[in-house]
């Protein structure tokens, strides 16, 4: 198991990259790893020459208020997980780098998808998401980007993005991993009480049975969901949403996401299923 080369700067990013045998795929993180983005790492290695993971806290994505101070931050485990994965190098920059002071202040904007569900409750949220995600890729130059299906709307407006702005290369959608009793694992996870984690299983379950209630129609995927979550009056919800796979309106029939977010304590959780909706034929 060899090392990764690790990058602090923008410079030593572009010298390692130049180095690395094609097609070049990134993982961006914002560290505290675990197995849902050794997973995407691994499918990452599956697909390119060169891997690089950033690993990197985004001051620009959380609010006033937000877990910026306190978000987790656990280098050594991480470089040591990033290295068991065959990742070739970590970016690893301070705020600086990525944010220069004296910069003129340009920044990606969402359009209207980013005001809506995680952006309603986290205004500026996903500007401050695609703002790093593009600088990412101007830095790493990536032939290939890997998210995760857990952020479901970011991996959408991520998609957008790349669309839009006709940038290079493909973004690659990762299947949320989650916990044997379904809970998404998120770095926020550790937050949890041992109360609030038993608690916290309700958002899968609400998925669930919201995708199992499917063929019954959108009404009857809503209500499903919505009796599970009324069991656990501990948890507050921040929104529960059937959309269509673009975040679009719920489809009477066909592909749809079930989307959800709430509290736990302090501990804001959110999670996603896909949705068939209406007839299975
Ligand atoms: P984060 O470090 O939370 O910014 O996440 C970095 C990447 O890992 C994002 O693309 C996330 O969507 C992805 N990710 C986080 N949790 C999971 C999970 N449980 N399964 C799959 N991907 C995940």
């Amino acid at each position: 198991m060899t090392r990764p080369a690790v990058a602090e700067t923008t410079a030593e990013l572009a010298r390692l990259r130049a180095a690395l045998p094609g097609p070049v795929a990134l993982v961006p993180t914002m560290g505290a790893l675990h197995e849902g983005h050794r997973t995407l790492v691994r499918a990452a290695r599956g697909r390119a020459g060169g891997v690089v993971v950033s690993v990197f806290v985004n001051p620009t994505q959380f609010g006033p208020g937000e877990d910026l101070d306190r978000y987790p931050r656990t280098w050594d485990a991480d470089l040591a997980a990033l290295a068991e994965e065959g990742a070739d190098v970590v970016f690893h920059p301070p705020v600086e780098e990525v944010y220069p002071p004296g910069a003129a202040g340009v920044t990606v904007h969402p359009g209207p998808l980013g005001d809506v569900l995680e952006g309603a409750v986290r205004p500026g949220h996903f500007a401050g998401v695609l703002t790093v995600v593009a600088k990412l890729f101007g830095l790493a130059r990536p032939d290939l980007a890997f998210f995760g299906e857990k952020d479901y709307q970011q991996l959408t407006l991520i998609r957008a993005m790349v669309r839009e702005l006709v940038l290079p290369l493909e973004v690659v959608g990762v299947p949320t991993v989650r916990e044997d009793d379904g809970l998404a694992l998120s770095s926020r996870n550790r937050y949890l009480t041992p109360e609030q984690r038993v608690t916290a299983v309700t958002l899968s379950r609400a998925l669930r049975a919201g995708a199992d209630a499917g063929r019954h129609g959108a009404d009857a995927v809503l209500a499903a969901a919505s009796a599970v979550l009324a069991g656990a009056p501990d948890l507050r919800q921040d929104y529960l949403a059937l959309t269509d796979p673009d975040l679009g309106p719920a489809p009477s029939t066909g592909p749809a996401r079930l989307l959800l977010a709430a509290r736990a304590g302090g501990t804001r959780l959110i999670d996603n299923t896909s949705v068939q909706v209406g007839d299975p034929r």
